[in-house]
């Protein structure tokens, strides 16, 4: 019988370079041609069309009838010209996948005849089943139907000969069913918070903006690899694997040359992205062998996080063609680094002053001051809904695990900033943050912040939310998430946070207190409340989970239970206060995280019954088998003496051969039955809670058994594709 895992190693050494067919021109030729930016606009839309839609892209508001007539006109145009036949909404469903439904223009008209069709109508509004989509129960099956309505700030694009139109979804009943209606209300409600804040120092500023830079990391495996794990294929990790001799153990991967197959990838990638508008800028290799990162420059949060899903989606497709299948999952393979998605977050004003960026004059700094004050004030306060919003069973695996983030929230300021504040906090209360005489400690450290912070702010690599110079980096996103909570939650911290702090500096004008004094006094109030949030140090040492128990930061490191932060009394004031989400969505939401949580372990203990039984079991029979027949024949062979002084190994073998086979079997046999019991919960939570302390423990200890055999089984026999094959083979 062929052994699959050779035909797939075969086909897999085999494989060439594919070669890449480079557009003519620059990258800054076809940079955006594939999607309906400012200047394909003004190209295909008359003039009022044009300055009505600008109008709403830049100051918000809605697109009347007459304009969306207008604009669909024009895109249809443009979508013809390029060779378009097909039109979809594009859409975040609360799965954290992309959805789309395809139309075509086409319409047939008399005389067996037909025309391309595209209306305002058509561009605005859309109405697919939404009864597929996961709506936590808000959505009975009789009001089945979902909108979506087109979102104007983010350009439609083409991909596949398919007009894209990123759009928002909404249940009959208005219900935000996707990611992307709370994401634009909470840059909303950071955009008029940090504006009223900015007036304090800036009068010109009228919209702030918050930016994104994502950093999407990755593995790379080879396709004919791939198909022969089944438990890659359908849960995106290996749940067998024995650690490869070599691995990352001499850091020789990261940032070393990248090999001739994966190049070729990223070069299609690159071009595909650019033509996308997507401004895609750096690449390289990462810790692990096998995987890579790749990096745009930051842009405005909502394109940014759209960017994201369709640059994860262009990954997939381009790496099929090369022959390889990327793996997003956040822990591919046990005892080897796994991925994340650092969201580089800041917030932008239309003055052109980056909020974050530590500023030449002492206005500049004392601007900057709050806002890095107020960050740390939000994240300290809302640490467990930060820990939420990550939590995803993939994330489990990685977070406090080879060079990933804890589950303990903390930020990093750098040492010199971490000085200051603890200057401000002890200083005398009288003493101001802006430059009148030029005589206090203080103000001798403010205009020296830009050139310190430069080299030190990055030096810390282990903390999961880092200041990095002129934004923040929150590295606990896992590779495989959407940006969008990171960014609505980030946002919408920020701006309740902001709130509270005007009207806190604005009692104390009021009460007759210099502007300075009084930002000066409630700053320092705030660093009191939450300097215990402020880490330095090594964020993956056991010092600092104990250190962080003694300063009573959360530490949740399961799913189920960093979950409970969705639906606290503080998170539903926060969201339903700033009108991003009602208390019965966050519910909602929730319970659809719960189940996701639930479905994906379901579907591992499955495929881990599967394997072991129809896999590896009877690959150690067999081998079992053929110990057992030497043995009988060196019994036939050799003298009784002989044969007793020799057969010792053999026997010992088929010994442990033999109790790792009736552990496995014991083991899964418990997993099955401790899975039925959690699968006769009905309560969401109750049943998570099932899965993850009386299934998930099965996953390990079966492991190790199973990872015991494959060391001991004829190599000739194994049929799954072995960890130093999948990370090494190209
Ligand atoms: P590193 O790996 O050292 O963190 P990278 O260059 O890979 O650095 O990534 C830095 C990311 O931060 C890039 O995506 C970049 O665009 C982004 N970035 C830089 N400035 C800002 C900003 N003001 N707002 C948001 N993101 C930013
Ligand atoms: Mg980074």
């Amino acid at each position: 019988m062929d052994n699959i895992r050779f035909r797939a190693l075969e086909i897999s050494i085999q494989r060439k370079r594919k070669p890449v067919e480079f557009p003519q021109g620059k990258a800054s030729d076809y940079f955006g041609e594939m999607t309906f930016n400012s200047s394909a606009m003004k190209e295909y839309l008359p003039a009022e069309g044009y300055r009505q839609l600008r109008n709403v892209i830049d100051k918000g508001g809605k697109i009347d009838r007459k304009t969306a007539d207008l604009v669909a006109a024009g895109m249809k145009a443009w979508a013809l010209a390029k060779g378009a036949t097909n039109y979809t909404h594009w859409f975040f469903p609360l799965t954290g996948l992309t959805a789309e439904k395809h139309d075509s223009f086409l319409d047939p008209i008399e005389g067996g005849k037909a025309i391309e069709n595209f209306s305002g109508s058509n561009l605005s509004q859309h109405e697919p089943d939404a009864s597929s989509f996961p709506s936590g129960g808000m959505r009975s099956t009789f009001e089945a139907r979902g909108y979506t309505a087109w979102d104007p700030t983010s350009p439609a694009f083409i991909i596949d000969k398919t007009l894209c139109i990123p759009t928002l979804f909404v249940s009959y009943t208005g219900e935000p069913l996707d990611y992307k209606t709370p994401l634009l209300k909470s840059l909303a409600a950071i955009d008029k918070a940090a504006v009223d804040v900015c007036r304090y120092f800036d009068k010109n500023v009228s919209k702030v903006h918050a930016t994104l830079g994502w950093e999407q990391e990755y593995f790379l495996v080879d396709s004919a690899l791939y198909a022969a794990r089944p438990d890659l294929v359908l849960t995106g990790r290996t749940l067998f694997g024995n650690a490869s001799a070599k691995d990352q153990q001499l850091e020789d991967h990261y940032f070393g040359a990248i090999p001739q197959r994966v190049i070729a990838f990223m070069q299609e990638l690159e071009i595909e992205a650019h033509r996308l508008g997507i401004p895609v800028k750096t690449r390289h290799n990462e810790v692990a062998p096998n995987q890579y990162e790749c990096a745009p420059v930051f842009e405005e949060a909502n394109l940014s996080v759209d960017h994201n899903q369709l640059i994860m989606h262009l990954m997939e497709n381009i790496a099929k063609k090369h022959d390889f299948t990327v793996l997003f999952h956040e822990k591919p393979y046990a005892g080897v680094n796994g991925s994340g998605k650092h969201n580089n977050w800041s917030l932008a004003t239309d003055t052109k002053e980056n909020l974050l960026s530590p500023g030449k004059t002492p206005l500049e700094n004392q601007r900057f001051l709050v806002f890095l004050v107020n960050i740390m004030k939000a994240v300290y306060d809302n640490a467990d809904l930060l820990r939420a919003i990550i939590a995803t069973p993939g994330n489990d695996h990685r977070l406090g695990a080879n060079e990933a983030p804890p589950a303990i929230i903390s930020v990093f300021l750098g040492a010199h900033l971490s000085s200051m504040i603890s200057l401000i906090e002890k200083s005398d209360k009288k003493i101001s943050l802006t430059a009148r005489k030029g005589n206090s400690a203080l103000f001798k450290n403010l205009p020296r912040i830009p050139e310190i912070l430069v080299d030190e702010t990055d030096r810390n690599r282990t903390s999961p939310f880092a200041f990095t110079g002129n934004k923040f980096e929150f590295r606990a996103v896992g590779s495989s998430q959407t940006c969008a909570p990171a960014m609505i939650v980030l946002n919408l911290i920020l701006a309740d946070q902001l709130k509270k702090f005007k009207s806190d500096t604005d009692k104390l004008i009021k009460g007759k207190m210099s502007k300075d004094d009084a930002i000066f006094t409630v700053l320092k109030k705030y660093i009191h409340e939450s300097k215990n949030i402020l880490f330095e140090g090594n964020s993956y040492s056991q010092d600092w989970v104990e250190e962080a128990a003694r300063r009573k930061l959360s530490n949740h490191r399961t799913t189920p239970s960093a979950l409970k932060a969705f639906t606290s009394r503080k998170t539903v004031r926060l969201f339903e206060d700033n009108k991003v989400l009602s208390g019965r969505e966050l519910h909602a939401r929730h319970e659809i995280h719960l189940e996701d949580y639930t479905k994906k372990l379901q579907i591992e203990s499955r495929v881990l019954g599967d394997l072991t039984t129809n896999h590896i079991i009877p690959g150690a029979i067999k081998y079992l088998n053929t110990l057992c027949e030497c043995v009988q024949r060196m019994e036939d062979v050799l003298d009784r003496h002989t044969f007793s002084m020799v057969s010792g190994s053999q026997v010992e073998t088929i010994t442990e051969i033999s109790e790792h086979i009736a552990k496995v079997k014991t083991f899964v046999h418990e997993m099955l039955e401790a899975r039925k019991a959690a699968n006769r919960i009905t309560d969401a939570e109750e049943k998570a809670f099932a899965y993850c302390d009386k299934v998930f423990p099965y996953f390990d200890k079966i492991r190790y058994h199973t990872n015991k055999l494959e060391l001991l089984i004829d190599d000739e026999i194994w049929s799954l594709p072995k960890y130093r094959e999948l990370l090494f083979v190209r």
